[in-house]
């Protein structure tokens, strides 16, 4: 039975934490031992070795990112533009922001 929460010391910051009685089930479910840090130490932990790393992937990570980005000279404020395709030079490339004026004002009369 798991109905009590326990206070736990973290190994970082020494602070005492919480190691709630629904997370004591989720551990044990999992067959988890306990958490040796707080939460913040944990989260700032994960932050620092980059969001969702894949584990014993070395080097740079962007091969997990959603999509690939292709940088890019904006058409219209010649900023640099993220663009999610490969920019040909055919077709104006556009940033975020004027792609989104483009639109509303493309929409009335071009
Ligand atoms: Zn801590
Ligand atoms: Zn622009």
């Amino acid at each position: 039975m798991y109905g009590q929460d326990k206070t736990l010391v973290c190994a970082d910051c020494n602070q005492e934490f919480a190691f709630t009685a629904s997370e004591q089930q989720f551990y044990s479910d999992r067959q988890f031992s306990e958490p040796r840090r707080c939460p913040s130490c944990r989260a700032a932990k994960k932050a620092a070795r980059g969001e969702s790393g894949g584990g014993s992937y070395s080097g740079g990570g962007y091969s997990s990112g959603p999509r690939e980005m292709f940088s890019a000279t904006c058409s219209s404020c010649g900023r640099e533009a993220q663009v999610p395709f490969r920019p040909n030079g055919s077709k104006p490339v556009y940033c975020s922001d004027c792609f989104t004026s483009q639109r509303a004002s493309s929409s009335r009369s071009y």
